[in-house]
């Protein structure tokens, strides 16, 4: 009995330590719209967001038409895609992809073997194009590359590595330009090709949002972990100083992972998985949301409730004690268990992290502990939806009836549903049931692949 009042006794701690109170979301917005004019007016303002311009003035028509190739590097897999455009009517007339595993020795390897590695693959893929896919006479093939590490861009073509992250460690390509680096690679496997557009994955999915659906305006990624891009005024960029774009449009890819606010509900629990992480101090935002840390969270939560209050025993099993054991896909198999006797969280928790015979009482304690951490990860990526909602003025009513669409991608959004259902609810809650009827979050299942190829026909050489 004292065990458990115990142990209720933390449970009631975390409600309120965890809380994300919707006024308390609104303000978060507020800061998030201050910190992107911030990060908007200079690159030495301090602001936590980054705004980095991509170089994208013009996202797709649905007019684009001809024969185009993607590159998708960002995971441990990377995908070649060809798509062949049929313009307006026609539309996607034919894609095709392939999903290549990067060996874990390329990964950590040096940079000639890596781009090397994916010339080849690429040429391979080039080899198999068949008679749906028609390339005019006289032109070089063209290629989106998806490449979602920093990068300091420096032109829609071009950008230098900032930094690896995600396990990938190569020395020698920091600092230099990737598509100069791809360039060369297909040259050696003798593969005629050029790079029209280098983008991240979040300018990827804006895109390909875009070509399915003409009123998106903004793109978020929850998987593993979570960024957000839109449609900027290219006059609201203070820092921008070169030519106005025709379109008078930019696409900022914020950075948003690393977002910081004195409204974050930051618990210690917060602070010492971020101290422990390989990037101390950075990504706070993302490491209260996203799919890398939401079962890590839960871990440490669990591991402490196991310790002052032996909810697992006497002793406090060991395998809790090991960081990422638990990962977020486990912690949302044992959220959406709805059997009476909650077999699934039984399962994973002998499973997973070794516990055996755990009375049904302490079963619903750990659901309880998945519900305060995912929730409190999609009320504040929703509230920075509505930040960036706000940014754009289509946070109230729209008098011409204007939909407002975000284009939404990543593993967490996709199978997680109590987080999305969560997000969703919470983003009408801050919206307004009436302001909330023109805005859609709208799933773009890996449009971020189709996108690189877009933006490679909308940035075309022969335009
Ligand atoms: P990435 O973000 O690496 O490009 P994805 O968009 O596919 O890849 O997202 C993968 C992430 O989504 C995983 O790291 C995991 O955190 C999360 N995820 C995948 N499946 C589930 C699931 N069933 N429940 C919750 N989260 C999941
Ligand atoms: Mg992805």
């Amino acid at each position: 009995a004292g065990r458990r009042a115990r142990a209720l006794g933390v449970i009631e701690e975390l409600e309120g330590i965890f809380a994300t109170p919707i006024e308390r979301l609104r303000l978060m917005a507020d800061e998030m719209v201050e910190e992107m004019q911030r990060g908007l007016t200079s690159d030495l303002s301090g602001s936590s967001l980054k705004m980095i311009l991509s170089y994208v003035d013009k996202l797709p028509t649905g007019d684009e038409k001809g024969l185009f190739y993607a590159l998708d590097l960002g995971g441990t897999n990377f995908r070649v895609l060809r798509v062949q455009l049929g313009g307006r009517e026609a539309r996607l007339v034919k894609q095709e992809y392939e999903e290549v595993s990067i060996p874990p020795h390329i990964m950590v390897g040096g940079s000639i073997e890596l781009f090397d590695f994916i010339a080849s693959a690429l040429a391979n893929f080039v080899a198999t194009e068949g008679e749906d896919f028609h390339l005019p006479e006289g032109r070089q093939r063209e290629l989106g590359f998806t490449f979602s590490f920093p990068v300091k861009q420096t032109s829609i073509s071009s950008g230098n590595l900032i930094k690896w992250t995600k396990g990938f460690s190569i020395e020698d390509t920091v600092g230099k330009d990737v598509v100069a680096e791809l360039t060369k690679a297909m040259e050696r496997q003798g593969l005629d090709m050029r790079v029209t557009a280098l983008v991240n994955d979040t300018i990827g999915t804006l895109a390909g949002g875009r070509y399915g659906d003409q009123d998106v305006v903004a793109a978020v990624i929850l998987g593993t972990g979570t960024n957000a891009a839109y449609v900027e005024h290219a006059n609201a960029i203070p820092k921008w100083d070169g030519l106005l774009p025709s379109s008078g449009k930019m696409v900022i890819n914020m950075e948003w992972g690393n977002f910081r606010s004195k409204d974050l509900p930051i618990t210690d629990y917060d602070r010492s998985l971020d101290f422990e992480s390989l990037n101390p101090g950075e990504q706070i935002y993302e490491k209260m949301i996203s799919g890398m840390y939401l079962g890590e969270i839960v871990r440490r939560v669990l591991l402490r409730i196991a310790q002052e209050a032996s909810i697992f025993g006497e002793v406090v099993p060991p395998r809790l004690e090991v960081p990422f054991i638990l990962r977020t896909p486990h912690m949302s198999a044992m959220h959406h268990d709805t059997s009476p006797d909650l077999k699934i969280v039984a399962a994973k928790l002998k499973d997973v992290l070794g516990i055996a015979n755990i009375p049904l009482q302490t079963r619903k304690m750990v659901v309880g502990v998945c519900d305060i951490v995912a929730k409190r990860g999609a009320r504040l990526a929703a509230a920075g939806i509505y930040g960036i909602l706000k940014k754009l003025g289509r946070d109230t009513v729209q008098t011409e009836k204007q939909k407002t669409v975000i284009a939404m991608d990543g593993g967490l959004y996709e199978h997680y549903s109590i987080f999305s259902e969560c997000l969703v609810d919470t983003l009408r809650e801050l919206l307004g049931e009436e302001a909330s009827s023109s805005v859609v979050i709208k799933l773009a299942n890996d449009g971020s692949g189709i996108g690189a190829a877009l933006l490679a026909a909308s940035h075309s050489q022969y335009l």
